[in-house]
C-alpha cells in the first residue's frame, strides 16, 4: 500500500496559520522589548559601549574585514532564533495533529472496520505506534479469516457426512422396505439383502474414518512411540494384502535402506498410514502389477518412506487437493470404490503428528506418496 503523509483538513491549516502568525507577534513583541532593554542598558553605560566598540575592531574575519555592525550581527541572530521558536512551535502543532488523526483512525477500527489499515506516514516515534496497529490490524484480520474458515469447513463437514450418511441410509431403507413388503421377487430378495449390507458396511466404515478423523485432528492426541524394525513391519503389513493383491495380479516388493532401518514411531498409527496408502493403490492404481514400499535413511535424523504403485497416474490438477478431506477424484462420491474421501487426510493427520511431511508424486509410470519422518519425533519436538 503507497503511504502518503497525513493530510491537514482546512480546520487545521487554519489552526496551524493562527498559530503561526500568533507566534510571530508574539516574538515580534519580545525581541522589541529585548532591543529596546538592550539599548537602555547600553547607552546607560559608557564602559561597554567601548567594549563592544574594541570588541568589534578586534574580530576580523577572513581577507582582514571586520564585523560588520554588532546591531545587525544582533538583529541576525535574534531573528534565527526567533525563526527556530516558529519551526518548533508550528512542528509541534503538527504532530499533534498527526496524533489526533491517528486517534481517530483508532476510533474507526475501534468501531468495528477490523480490516482498515492506517495508510499514512510520520517521521516521529508515531510511526511506531502506527506500525503496531497496522500489525495488530492484519493479525486481526487473519484471526477472522481463519475464524471464519473453521466455520465453513466446520458447516461443510456436516454436510458431507450427512450426504454421505443420507445416501446409503436411503437404499437401506428402500431394499428393506420392499423385503418387508413383501413385494420383492423372491429371486430378488438376496440382492436387496446384499445391497443393503453392503450399504450398511459403508455407513461403518465411514463412521469409523470420522472418528479417527476428528480424534486424530484433536490437539489431545498422543502418539505412543515404541522402536519399530521398519522391515518387520512391512513385511506384516504387505501379508495383510497378499490375498487381495494375488486377486488383482498385482506384487509386492519391499526395500529398506539400510536393511535393519529402525525408528521410534507409533505403530498403529504407523500401520494405519500404510493400510491407507496400500488400499488405495490396490483400489485406484488402475492397471497396476505393482506396489513397492520403500524406506530409506536420508541421514542422522530423518527416513523417507514411499509407497508406489504402478498404473494410471493421479491427474495433476487433484494432486493438490488429494490430501484435503472429503476429496475424491472420481467425480461422484458414490462410485463403486465406496470410498469417504477421508483416507488421505487420516493418513497426513497421522504422519504430522509424528512430525513428519507427506507428498504425492504421480507420472505416466509410478505414482508415489513420500513421506519423510523424523527418526525420533521427540528429537524433532525439541528441534522444531
Ligand atoms: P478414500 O478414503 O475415498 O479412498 P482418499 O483420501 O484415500 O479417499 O483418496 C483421495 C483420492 O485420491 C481418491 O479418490 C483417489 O482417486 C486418489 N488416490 C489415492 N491414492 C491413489 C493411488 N495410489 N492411485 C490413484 N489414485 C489415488
Amino acid at each position: 500500500m503507497k503511504k502518503e503523509r497525513v493530510k491537514l483538513t482546512a480546520a487545521e491549516k487554519s489552526e496551524l496559520f493562527a498559530e503561526g502568525v500568533i507566534t510571530v507577534v508574539l516574538l515580534l513583541l519580545l525581541n522589541l522589548s529585548i532591543v529596546i532593554l538592550i539599548y537602555l542598558t547600553i547607552l546607560q553605560n559608557q564602559n561597554l559601549v567601548n567594549g563592544i566598540y574594541f570588541l568589534k575592531k578586534t574580530i576580523t574575519f577572513a581577507g582582514g574585514r571586520h564585523l560588520w555592525s554588532w546591531q545587525n550581527t544582533f538583529l541576525i541572530m535574534m531573528g534565527i532564533a526567533d525563526l527556530i521558536v516558529l519551526y518548533w512551535r508550528l512542528i509541534r502543532r503538527y504532530h499533534q495533529m498527526q496524533l489526533r488523526h491517528v486517534i481517530s483512525e483508532l476510533h474507526y477500527i475501534a468501531q468495528g472496520h477490523f480490516d482498515h489499515t492506517i495508510s499514512f506516514k510520520v517521521k516521529t516515534d508515531l510511526q511506531k505506534v502506527i506500525d503496531s496497529i497496522n500489525s495488530l490490524v492484519a493479525s486481526t484480520v487473519n484471526a477472522i479469516n481463519e475464524e471464519k474458515a473453521i466455520e465453513r469447513s466446520k458447516d461443510e463437514l456436516i454436510s458431507n457426512v450427512s450426504h454421505d450418511i443420507r445416501t446409503p441410509l436411503t437404499s437401506i431403507i428402500g431394499y428393506l422396505g420392499l423385503l418387508k413388503s413383501g413385494v420383492a421377487d423372491p429371486k430378488d430378495q438376496q440382492k436387496y439383502l446384499d445391497i443393503a449390507y453392503m450399504k450398511a458396511e459403508q455407513m461403518k466404515s465411514l463412521a469409523h474414518d470420522l472418528l479417527d478423523y476428528t480424534t486424530l485432528k484433536s490437539t489431545s492426541t498422543k502418539l505412543s512411540l515404541t522402536s519399530l524394525h521398519i522391515f518387520s513391519m512391512l513385511e506384516q503389513v504387505a501379508a495383510g494384502f497378499e490375498f487381495e493383491a494375488h486377486e488383482k495380479g498385482i506384487t509386492f516388493s519391499i526395500e529398506t535402506r539400510p536393511k535393519e532401518l529402525t525408528i521410534q514411531a507409533d505403530p498403529e498409527k504407523l500401520v494405519r498410514v500404510y493400510n491407507n496408502l496400500i488400499t488405495n493403490a490396490l483400489k485406484y492404481g488402475k492397471g497396476a502389477t505393482q506396489i513397492k514400499l520403500i524406506a530409506n535413511l536420508v541421514n542422522n535424523n530423518e527416513v523417507e518412506l514411499r509407497v508406489e504403485n504402478n498404473g494410471a497416474p493421479i491427474p495433476s490438477s487433484s494432486l493438490k487437493k488429494i490430501f484435503e478431506r472429503f476429496y475424491r477424484v472420481e467425480p461422484s462420491r458414490n462410485t463403486e470404490t465406496g470410498g469417504t474421501g477421508l483416507g488421505l487426510s487420516i493418513t497426513k493427520s497421522i504422519v504430522e503428528l509424528h512430525h513428519g511431511t507427506i507428498s504425492c508424486e504421480s507420472g505416466a509410470d509410478w505414482t508415489s506418496f513420500i513421506i519423510c519422518l523424523p527418526l525420533n519425533p521427540k528429537n524433532a519436538k525439541i528441534n522444531g
